[in-house]
């Protein structure tokens, strides 16, 4: 179920200010509040979906590509692009979601090192 005061709806909004990246019909990229490396950009579809689960079920063609191409672009605004970037996306409990809307992390600016932190 979508909650329509979940942040980033409230970003979407205008009702709380974001650092814009870039934006089109479908997409909005903006920086994260507490970034975790040089570039941390979040890439956020418009529509309602609370993750890629749900995303991947109800989205148009043209709101999937439009993401994907979205990512791409920030990569290249924040000029990462030919460095090297990482994409994530927390989808669900385990993987510690805590914005309850659709989001692509990227990450960029320095050495990333290993993916997962091993246990
Ligand atoms: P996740 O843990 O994958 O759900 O990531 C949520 C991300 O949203 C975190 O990296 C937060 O720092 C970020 N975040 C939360 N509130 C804001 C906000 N108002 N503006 C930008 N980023 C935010």
């Amino acid at each position: 179920m979508y909650d329509d005061n979940n942040i980033f709806a409230r970003i979407l909004r205008g009702e709380i200010p974001c650092k814009k990246v870039y934006e089109d019909d479908h997409t909005l990229a903006f920086e994260d509040i507490n970034p975790e490396a040089p570039v941390h950009t979040l890439v956020i579809p418009k529509g309602k979906y609370t993750s890629l689960k749900d995303f991947a079920a109800k989205a148009s063609d043209g709101e999937i590509g439009a993401l994907v191409r979205a990512v791409n672009k920030v990569a290249e605004l924040k000029g990462v692009k030919d460095s090297g970037f990482r994409i994530l996306s927390n989808a669900g409990a385990d993987a510690h979601q805590t914005v309850e809307h659709l989001h692509i992390h990227v990450f960029g600016g320095r050495v990333l090192g290993p993916m997962l932190v091993k246990k």
